[in-house]
């Protein structure tokens, strides 16, 4: 899918901190991300993955620097931020499925008391997207009833029923047993090939590689290093990237 020239979000000078200044959690990040584009972050644990794409919508609130979304600056008191949430799908590691409703309604729920869709629609397009990822004979049962995989599949569709225009995804397979991982993958690549913008926040470097345009890597809140998948993978510029990659290796041929 062709990425288009246009930036979607904007950041700039991005830093949050916590704990009173103690904690860094970012310190000054600067990105662009195209409409149509890719982008996945890796990078050690703590380094301040989560903590960047969380900001993207103001989950987390920044410290300081700004968050352009569509030339909109998101920090601005004018700016409906509840109105901006519903066009960045959000995808989080424990999948915050609603216990008690069934997956139709969990599915259905924001559409029908955020975008005003009548019941009918929004549970034709449920229904839909539930075909699309072969889970239609689920349509009534409750998210206990289901494996992690299958959760984690519902909650991407609850988020593309809001017709987002982004996809945010925080780590959306390592709450998963191995076996289940694929299946989530495959969805998500299904998604990102029909040319959603989406920003994804992984541990999984073959599917980063694969599926995206762009890799961001971080550590020590700053984004030390970005490029293409060939460009970051096969021929990295930074140390702090050429050990990361060099101990995944390790670690990952170690489990095999
Ligand atoms: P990653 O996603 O790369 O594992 P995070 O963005 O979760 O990293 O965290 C970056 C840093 O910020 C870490 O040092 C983490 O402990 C700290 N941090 C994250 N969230 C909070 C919080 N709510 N309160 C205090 N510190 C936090």
């Amino acid at each position: 899918m062709a990425i288009s020239s246009k930036v979607l979000i904007s950041v700039k000078h991005l830093v949050k901190e916590y704990n009173h200044g103690t904690v860094h959690a970012l310190d000054g990040c600067d990105l662009d991300i195209h409409k149509g584009e890719v982008v996945a972050i890796i990078g050690p644990s703590g380094s301040g993955k989560s903590t960047l794409l969380r900001s993207l919508n103001l989950l987390e609130e920044p410290t300081s620097g700004a968050i352009y979304f569509d030339g909109v600056d998101l920090a601005s008191k004018q700016v409906n931020i509840d109105q901006h949430r519903q066009k960045m799908g959000m995808v989080f590691q424990h999948f915050n499925l609603f216990p008690h409703k069934t997956v139709l309604q969990n599915i259905t729920l924001a559409p029908i008391t955020l975008k005003k869709k009548t019941p009918a629609e929004a549970e034709t397009q449920a229904r839909t997207l539930l075909e699309r990822i072969g889970l239609s004979d689920k349509a009534n049962e409750y998210p206990n009833m289901l494996s992690g995989g299958q959760k984690q599949r519902i909650a991407i569709v609850r988020a593309l029923a809001m017709d987002p225009e982004v996809m945010l995804f925080d780590e959306p397979t390592s709450a998963l047993d191995p076996e289940m991982v694929g299946e989530v993958l495959d969805v998500i690549k299904g998604l990102v090939e029909t040319g959603m913008t989406s920003v994804i926040v992984t541990h999984e470097m073959r599917f980063a590689r694969e599926a995206a345009d762009r890799i961001i890597f971080m550590d020590g809140g700053v984004i030390v290093e970005q490029g293409s998948p060939e460009q970051v993978f096969e021929n990295p510029q930074q140390e702090r990237t050429k050990e990361f990659l060099q101990s995944y290796r390790e670690t990952s041929s170690a489990q095999a």
